[in-house]
This record gives C-alpha cells, structure tokens and sequence, in this order.
C-alpha cells in the first residue's frame, strides 16, 4: 500500500480517505481521481497524490513516484473517458496561479475547444 502521510484539515486528503464524498473516476495505490464539483469543462477530473504534497512546489526525489503514477492515471483515463478529441491538463501551484487547495492536484479539462490563450 503506497498512501503516504494525510493530512486532517485537508479537504483532498479526506476525500482520500472517504470521509468527504466523491465522484470517483480511477484509484490506484498511489493515485485518487474524482470528477470536480465546480466543472469548467464538459469534463472536469481531478487527480491528486494519495499523499499530501502541497504542490508542484513541493516535489522532491522522495515523492516523484507518486507524481509519475499520476501521469501513467492521465493517461488511462484519458482511455476510458473517451477524450481521444483531446484534453488539457493544468496544476496550480500558489496564489498567483490561483490555487485553492493546497493538496496537489492536477485538472484534466476536454469536451470543448480550448483556445491558445495562456497557453
Ligand atoms: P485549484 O483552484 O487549482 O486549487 O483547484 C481546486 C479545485 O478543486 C477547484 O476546481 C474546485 O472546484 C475543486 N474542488 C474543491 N472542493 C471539491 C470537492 N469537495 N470535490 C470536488 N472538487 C472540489
Ligand atoms: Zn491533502
């Protein structure tokens, strides 16, 4: 079992741990992935560590398996939501990126045409 450190007052870590409900998409040992509640695309999931990394910032050699796993899960999901037509992929990491949890987490947006504003 690879769940790393949780954290109590961490909405991320208790969706983790079951005691916030979720839309689940995918689990695996080291990764969690639900459908976010305030979707900005027709299909808006979240994939987050299943340990508590605040973000991007934050990744170091002793946690990058768990952001390697999150990468291999985008791309299985990918699969199974049929996003063949192609999907963005976004992390905030800080104030200025507009980050609100501080758990890290990575968004999958599809369904729509995104333009080449920002990025
Ligand atoms: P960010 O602004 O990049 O930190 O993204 C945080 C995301 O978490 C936002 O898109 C929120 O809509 C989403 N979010 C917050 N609480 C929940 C929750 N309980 N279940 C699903 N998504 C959530
Ligand atoms: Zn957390």
């Amino acid at each position: 079992m690879a769940t790393g450190k949780l954290k109590d007052d961490c909405i991320f870590c208790k969706i983790i741990k079951g005691e916030i409900p979720s839309t689940k998409v995918y689990e695996d040992d080291y990764v969690f992935s639900f459908r976010d509640i305030n979707p900005q695309a027709p299909t808006h999931i979240l994939v987050v560590p299943k340990t508590h990394i605040r973000s991007c910032a934050e990744i170091d050699e002793a946690n990058a398996e768990y952001v390697s796993h999150i990468f291999t899960a985008i791309a299985k999901i990918a699969k199974s939501e049929g996003l063949d037509k192609g999907f963005r992929v976004i992390s905030n990491a800080g104030k200025d990126a507009g980050q609100t949890v501080d758990h890290l987490h990575f968004h999958i947006l599809a369904g729509v045409k995104m333009g080449e504003g920002l990025l």
